[in-house]
């Protein structure tokens, strides 16, 4: 990746390095292995990712910005809530909230993504613990990402002291991974998911129905259900292709014995139908 900054009569050396560094920056998010010439939006962006994440410290140091909220799990079945996924938000004192995919990201790249997820497993562990009694509860989703994947024993390691922290029965947990995850890690992403599976966690397939949707990923990794990604159901009641790839799923995931949950459920008609195909649960607004 290659960051071009041209210098004018004024510059100094530091400021060209730094607006080289900072299309360089850009040229490995938009893809690496390319070169990108400086202009000033780039300067902005640096600078508003440098501002969100220092700001991401102080919210992880002091645990209090950082929330997690709940979306319900609905079966199609009996129409009673089975479950929920944890998202993770952020309410920044000035700036308000503050969009998952943008702080996330910047965890991401700057490996402040592990305190996160410790404090989001965490909290939801401890409102398992408060939900498991309950005969409906089947579990909650938290959401894996890939620098999760890269060190083996992390991700396994926080999620079994949080379960003994707690108490809770480890099969309450899921853990939703995307399939990009799968593709960029899968050598250690399988160790990874099979300690988990070892642990008695449950393992989700996240977005499916995007991307490649491989079906060599749902047989061979330890999946126990899969989500259909929110794009297919938003056309679903609409559009004969979005309801004929959605039946798709659903039937395979049943075939290889998976429970599957549909997301971006927003309205009545678009859960009829998916109770209609057979699907299991549905999660969304
Ligand atoms: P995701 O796992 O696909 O989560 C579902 C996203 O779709 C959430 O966005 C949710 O608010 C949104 N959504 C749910 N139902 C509906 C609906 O009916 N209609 C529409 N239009 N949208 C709906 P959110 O919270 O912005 O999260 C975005 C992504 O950020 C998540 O996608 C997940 O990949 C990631 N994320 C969220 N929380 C965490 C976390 O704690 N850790 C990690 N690693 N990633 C997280
Ligand atoms: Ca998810």
């Amino acid at each position: 990746s290659i960051g071009i900054a041209v210098s004018t009569d004024k510059s100094t050396a530091t400021e060209l390095l730094r607006d080289a560094d900072a299309a360089m920056y850009h040229a490995k998010t938009a893809g690496r292995g390319r070169a990108e010439l400086f202009d000033v939006q780039m300067r902005a962006r640096v600078l508003g990712r440098v501002r969100t994440e220092s700001a991401l410290r102080v919210a992880l140091a002091t645990e209090e910005q950082i929330h997690v909220h709940y979306q319900p799990l609905v079966s199609l079945r009996s129409g009673r809530i089975v479950g929920a996924e944890a998202l993770a938000r952020w309410w920044h004192p000035e700036w308000g909230p503050v969009a998952p995919l943008e702080f996330i990201t910047v965890a991401e790249d700057s490996g402040l993504i592990h305190e996160l997820a410790a404090q989001i497993v965490r909290r939801a562990a401890r409102d398992c613990a408060a939900w498991q009694d309950d005969p409906d509860f089947a579990g909650i989703a938290i959401n894996v990402s890939t620098r999760q994947l890269i060190q083996p024993d992390e991700l396994a390691t926080l999620v079994m002291q949080a379960i003994a922290a707690h108490g809770i029965t480890p099969s309450f947990l899921t853990l939703d991974i995307t399939e990009s995850l799968l593709i960029e890690q899968l050598d250690s992403a399988r160790t990874v998911l099979n300690s988990l599976r070892d642990l008695g966690v449950h393992l989700s397939l996240d977005d499916f129905g995007t991307g490649y949707s491989s079906l060599s990923y749902l047989r061979n990794f330890p999946f126990d259900s899969v989500k259909i990604d929110q794009s297919l159901i938003r056309d679903i009641v609409d559009t004969q292709q979005a309801a004929a790839v959605a039946t798709a799923i659903i039937e395979m995931g049943h075939a290889l014995d998976l429970h599957v949950i549909a997301e971006g459920v927003e309205t009545q008609e678009q859960a009829a139908r998916l109770q209609e195909l057979g699907c299991d649960i549905a999660q969304g607004f």
